[in-house]
This record gives C-alpha cells, structure tokens and sequence, in this order.
C-alpha cells in the first residue's frame, strides 16, 4: 500500500484514527475541510488554471501539470509542479476555498508531502510551495517547506504504514482537547 496526504493530516491529527478508519474499518462519518471535493469544480478550474499571471508573478521557467506522484510510501496528485528561475521547484495546490487570514496546517502538510515526492522523483530541492485560494478571488499565498516539515510527513507515512500493515494500534493525540468532539471516543482506551 501507499500513504496519501489526507492519510498523512488524519494521522499527524490523531495516531489512532488511522487505527479506528483503517485497521478496524470504523468510518469518521465526518466531512473534514481538507476533503475537499475537487471534481464538481473541474470545470471552475480549468478556467482559472488558463491563466497565466499567477505563474508570471512566481518566476516560473517550466510547469509540469497533474503529477501523480509516488516514492515507497508515499503517493499524491500534485495540480502543478514548478521549476523555478533559482534551479528549485514547488508544488501549486488549488483550494477552493476562501482565505482567512492563515494557512491552515492541513494544506501546509499537503504541499510538505508533496515536496517530498518532487525531490524523490524530480531530483530537485524544494523549499516552497503555493497555494490559490479560488474563492478569494485567486489569492496566491507563499508557504515555507524546511527539511524538518519534509521529515515529519515521511516519518508519519512510516507510522501509518505500520498502523495499517502490522495492526500496531498507537498512542493516541497528546493534545486532550480534540477527544472531547471525537467520533471516536466511546471506543478509544485513553
Ligand atoms: S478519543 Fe482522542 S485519542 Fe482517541 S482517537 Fe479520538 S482524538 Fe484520538
């Protein structure tokens, strides 16, 4: 098996919902913000993907569009990769969402798997990566990916691999509070 991002924000948010959803074959029965449904907009963003002064305004020598992209562990869908004027590349990631004032972190850790799949299968760094916020009228925020962000999603693809292929059931969130509205929180031993 492979690991997607939404794998990888389930479990950097919970350890043992990939234990519950994956092991178990227990379903969130929850629509979570980053599952966002691309497909009814296909059209949507064709339009906008037509444009080319986002690209303009970033530098970009060569796009590369619709990557499916996989290492050992990981695998995702990147909606546009860069090679940009410094020899670096990133990842372009369209929301179809409005921009309130952050990143939130799911998007961030979409965009730090992302660049991990482009350095294994481009063999170039990337310390960067981009999203646009279609409902803010194409907002282009710029995010940061350090070598710590790219580590911490493939140690969590590693995790969940092990959660799924050996049945290790894990520990649960340190951070209390996101057991109180958890879907899960009659049946976890915490
Ligand atoms: S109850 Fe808490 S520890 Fe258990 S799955 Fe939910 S968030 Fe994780």
């Amino acid at each position: 098996m492979s690991v997607t991002p939404s794998h990888i924000i389930e479990y950097l948010y919970c350890p043992r919902f990939t234990y519950f959803e994956y092991v178990l074959g227990i379903p969130q029965y929850e629509e979570r913000h980053y599952k966002v449904m691309k497909g009814r907009n296909m059209h949507e963003l064709k339009l906008i993907r037509n444009k080319d002064y986002l690209r303009k305004r970033i530098g970009v020598k060569e796009k590369y569009s619709d990557q499916y992209l996989a290492n050992g562990s990981l695998r995702g869908k990147v909606d546009e990769v860069f090679l940009l004027s410094d020899g670096t590349m990133a990842p372009l990631d369209y929301k179809f969402a409005v921009y309130k004032d952050q990143v939130f972190e799911t998007y961030k850790t979409q965009l730090f798997c992302y660049a991990v799949l482009i350095e294994e299968n481009f063999r170039k760094p990337v310390n960067k990566g981009f999203l646009v916020y279609v409902r803010s009228r194409n907002r282009l925020m710029e995010v940061a990916v350090t070598e710590a962000d790219k580590a911490k999603v493939q140690k969590a693809a590693d995790g969940v691999m092990e959660v799924i292929e050996k049945n290790v059931y894990p520990k649960g969130t340190k951070y209390k509070k996101r057991c109180v509205t958890c879907t899960y929180r009659n049946i976890c031993t915490r």
